[in-house]
């Protein structure tokens, strides 16, 4: 098959095999530069492993401390007339690169709230690695079905109280536009805390600690944003917001339990950067394109694998007996968005957000970063590929 990137809003519905195996092994390339971690996990299991932070963690886990690792994720298989998902071609690039290494990785495909997914995961590790020293939590979905109730919840970006009106990137036209979004309601929030939130982590790490799977000083980290004030309304004080506030929440349960064990549960607040699920988020495309300029500019950008190494090689694992725990604000998060909220930056935001506009959009603004960042999600656009020619789209994981 032929494979071109057919995009709709902030969906690509095509993804590329080989371009997607090209950014995986671009990743690996950058972990295998910047040398080993010492003292990093040895056991693995990350769940929304295929794209964004979860599959940097993957492979900065494997590639960068040598890792055996269990991923998690949700992604559609290729059918004979439409290719898969960009993290099933991720995820397959990352086994076969990983067994090549001679490390162990295995991956589970399936809804990760679900308690028959968490079952196989279960069985997966007891079968294979055993018990795990770090469960990365980097799930973005759209929807849960509660694995109890059988409640299925929708998650909404909206602003909570008020009505938000201000300005939007439609990345497929290259227009900027007003936009106004309705204040959500009170079910509204509680079905995004309900997907977004801490409750399914919390039930991951009991099932795991129930099946014996934890290994002493076993830790665990999920993934936040806070940003800047400019997309506040719709992120932090939003919706979204209130879902990573319960977040925060399971992570101090989860350390106080993992802590008797030598253990932590630490939530990491990270950049904005462009992944399947920010571009979904309105307003959030502008306020990146606007960022990656700036960024870029004065030397400050990190892409996914930049940021989650960086997390890892200076912030989790820095060695010590007993292992030194990672630096915190006095929130108890860890902070990887350090570069992003410098005054530099935001301040050389601020005026730009004021006049950006669909015309000098391509000036102010990293638009073709934005885009050309959006379509590598997909496998796309990377060099070295011949996007002309016949590709086998439905490739298979290796039993
Ligand atoms: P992403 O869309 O790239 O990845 C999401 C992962 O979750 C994929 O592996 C997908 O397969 C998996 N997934 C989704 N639904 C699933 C389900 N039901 N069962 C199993 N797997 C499922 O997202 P991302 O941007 O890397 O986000 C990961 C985390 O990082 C999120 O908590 C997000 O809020 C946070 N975060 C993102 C940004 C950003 O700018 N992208 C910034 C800070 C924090």
């Amino acid at each position: 098959m032929i494979i071109e990137p057919k995009t709709r809003g902030f969906f690509c519905l095509t993804s590329h095999p080989t371009g997607c195996e090209a950014n995986v092994r671009e990743q690996i390339g950058y972990v295998t530069e910047q040398g080993q971690i010492a003292d990093g996990p040895k056991n693995v299991l990350v769940i929304g492993a295929s794209t964004g932070y979860g599959l940097a963690s993957r492979i900065t886990t494997a590639f960068g401390c040598g890792a055996g690792t269990v991923g998690v994720f949700f992604e559609k298989e290729p059918i004979a007339r439409r290719p898969a998902t960009a993290g099933w071609y991720n995820s397959i690039a990352f086994e076969r690169a990983a067994k090549t290494a001679g490390l162990y990785a295995k991956s589970v495909n399936g809804d990760a709230f679900s308690d028959e997914i968490k079952a196989r995961t279960v069985d997966l590790l007891r079968d294979g690695i055993g018990p795990v020293d770090l469960v990365v939590y980097s799930l973005a979905s759209p929807r849960r079905i509660h694995p109890k109730t059988g409640e299925v919840a929708h998650s909404v970006l909206k602003p909570i109280g008020k009505v938000y009106e201000g300005l939007t990137l439609d990345t497929d036209k290259k227009i900027v536009k007003s936009i106004t979004i309705e204040p959500a309601t009170e079910e509204e929030v509680a079905a995004t805390v309900s997907v977004m939130g801490g409750e399914d982590w919390a039930m991951w790490i009991d099932a795991l600690e129930v099946a014996g799977l934890l290994a002493p000083g076993a830790r665990t980290i999920s993934f936040t944003y806070i940003g800047s004030k400019l997309t506040w309304p719709i992120y932090r004080a939003g919706t979204i917001g209130k879902a990573k506030e319960d977040l925060e929440r399971a992570a101090t349960a989860l350390d106080e339990r993992l802590a008797t064990r030598g253990g932590g549960a630490h939530v990491c607040v990270m950049k904005a950067l462009v992944t399947q699920s920010s571009s979904a988020i309105p307003v959030v495309p502008l306020y990146i394109s606007l960022l990656y300029r700036v960024m870029k500019e004065k030397n400050l950008h990190e892409g996914s694998i930049e940021q989650i190494h960086r997390l890892f090689a200076t912030h989790l694992y820095t060695g010590g007996s007993p292992p030194l725990l990672p630096p915190t604000d006095e929130h108890g998060l860890i902070r990887l968005d350090d570069r992003e909220m410098r005054d530099e930056v935001q301040n050389a935001l601020v005026p730009l957000w004021g006049t950006v506009s669909t015309e000098n959009l391509s000036e102010i603004a990293d638009f073709e970063g934005y885009q050309a960042e959006f379509l590598k999600l997909f496998g796309f656009g990377l060099a070295g590929i011949d996007y002309a020619a016949d590709v086998d789209h439905q490739l298979q994981f290796e039993s």
